[in-house]
């Protein structure tokens, strides 16, 4: 066939705009537009959903309208859910599609304690002692199952081969849910899984976490009158008291990275009677497992002294735990590429007014928000502080994590997270972070060499690993309702 001069050159176009177009991978661009269409044409939804679980701010294991939500809506897009996995009535995964890979993201949803707060940028509790979302984890379950939703769809037409999973996890702020279903060997057929959390910053992250274990040390002793008979009596409190000041004795010869927290949940009721029975909750942090595990042994012979030194019983009982999160680079570099190819979150005059209105309230620098992609950097050897059980699930599957900026630099785990995460700022986040996780999953669907990639990184740094839970069988206590 004979082609006109200009036929040729329309092709010679249309070829060189086919070998120059932005790829970042081998990953088809037109399919992860598809997925950020997805998730923009179901914005509205999304914030609905999210503002209802802001509202309904339920605790640990008390998930109950929270998970229904999340779960029933998975189920209306055509998810297979499984509801109450590993002995937790709020827990569900929700799957669609058949085949490998299989590809896995973790969706939170349970609010803090005390910091109830409306979405005004002053300290003003919506109820006054009720929970609140402190930790923005409303967003993080909504933004997770938003983006396993888009990916269902390319799923369902046919453009992607595999299974799509969506974990509800709940429990994250104690408990930590996710260490039971990693016992129940619920994420160990996923290819890659996938996580993010709100933050004042936005960034695929490369520090790993802190590990911890969470542990009880319970005195027993023998009543008696305070005045009449006090030799009689072996105090409870005391060995409580033994017990804290050893600790922190401990402090000083412990390395930098460690921390010990503990409260005296129960020392006694009234001054004239020996107190019988004393609780003290504690928990025990270091950069990596293996540096919590020394200090541990300490604590336990703390206790152990400090109840000889009281002459009561004592009792250490190991209540859970999780590892750091091993990171994974070359996951992190693909969550990277994708931040970048969606740019910077945008925000608008009034929202920056009410981020530094925030940041007067609470004595923190008046920078505003800020939405700029942070370029991926060095992960440092020593994480900065705080725990997830995300950890745990980063140790049997190669999991990537992501930060999303929804909230202003300020006090975390506190009302202006509360205000931030049901008004507009925490909408932007939330929808940007189902954005970045979705086309990431796209990647990993039809890219096969950074799949392989991802797995052989993980595969080197877990070699000889063996998994051990800080948990004992059988399902967590639950709250009495
Ligand atoms: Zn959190």
């Amino acid at each position: 066939m004979k082609l006109s001069s200009r036929c040729l050159i329309f092709a010679l176009l249309a070829l060189s705009a086919i070998l120059s177009s932005p790829r970042a991978n081998a990953t088809d661009v037109g399919r992860k537009e598809e997925a950020v269409a997805s998730i923009e044409k179901r914005k509205a939804e999304m914030i609905k959903l999210s503002d209802q679980i802001w509202a309904f701010a339920e605790t640990a294991l008390r998930e109950h309208k929270s998970s229904e939500a999340l779960s029933r809506y998975a189920e209306q897009q055509g998810f297979k859910v499984e509801r109450g996995v590993a002995g937790m009535p709020t827990s569900f995964i929700a799957t669609y599609g058949q085949g490998r890979p299989v590809i896995g993201v973790l969706g939170e949803f349970d609010a803090l304690p005390g910091i109830s707060q409306k979405t005004s940028p002053a300290k003003e509790p919506l109820e006054a002692g009720a929970p609140g979302h402190g930790c923005g984890h409303n967003l993080f379950g909504v933004a997770s199952l938003g983006a396993a939703i888009a990916v269902k769809e390319l799923i369902a037409a046919g453009k992607l081969k595999g299974t799509i999973r969506f974990y509800g996890t709940p429990a994250e702020e104690s408990v930590y849910g996710k260490v039971y279903m990693t016992r129940d060997g619920l994420f160990k057929d996923l290819d890659v899984c996938l996580a993010w959390h709100p933050a004042s910053e936005t960034r695929a992250d490369v520090d790993s976490t802190q590990a911890l274990v969470d542990f009880i040390v319970e005195f027993k002793g023998r009543t008696a009158h305070a005045a009449l008979d006090p030799w009689n009596g072996r105090s409870a409190a005391d060995g409580a008291e033994a017990f804290t000041h050893g600790v922190n004795l401990l402090r000083e010869h412990v390395r930098p990275t460690v921390r010990i927290h503990y409260v005296v949940v129960k020392s006694g009721d009234v001054p004239n009677v020996v107190p019988e029975y004393a609780k003290v909750w504690c928990w025990a942090r270091d950069s990596k497992r293996a540096g919590v595990e020394p200090v541990l042994q300490r604590l336990r012979e703390i206790a152990d002294g400090a109840g000889r030194i009281a002459g009561v019983e004592s009792k250490f009982t190991i209540q859970s735990g999780c590892y750091e999160i091993l990171v994974n680079l070359t996951g992190a570099k693909l969550l990277q590429q994708n931040l970048e190819w969606l740019g910077p979150i945008k925000y608008a005059e009034q929202e920056q007014e009410f981020a530094r209105a925030i940041q007067r309230a609470t004595g923190t620098e008046q920078k505003g928000l800020n939405g700029e992609i942070k370029p991926l950097k060095e992960p440092k050897p020593d994480p900065p502080g705080g725990s997830t059980d995300v950890g745990d699930v980063s140790w049997v599957v190669p999991t990537l994590h992501l930060s999303v900026t929804t909230a202003p630099e300020s006090a975390w785990h506190a009302w202006p997270v509360v205000a931030c995460g049901g008004m507009s700022i925490g909408h932007k986040g939330m929808i940007h972070a189902a954005k970045t996780l979705a086309a990431t999953m796209v990647d990993l669907f039809e890219d096969a060499k950074t799949r392989e990639a991802i797995q052989a990184e993980f595969k080197e740094k877990t070699k000889g690993f063996v998994y051990k839970p800080y948990i004992s069988d059988g399902p967590p206590p639950l709250p009495k309702e």
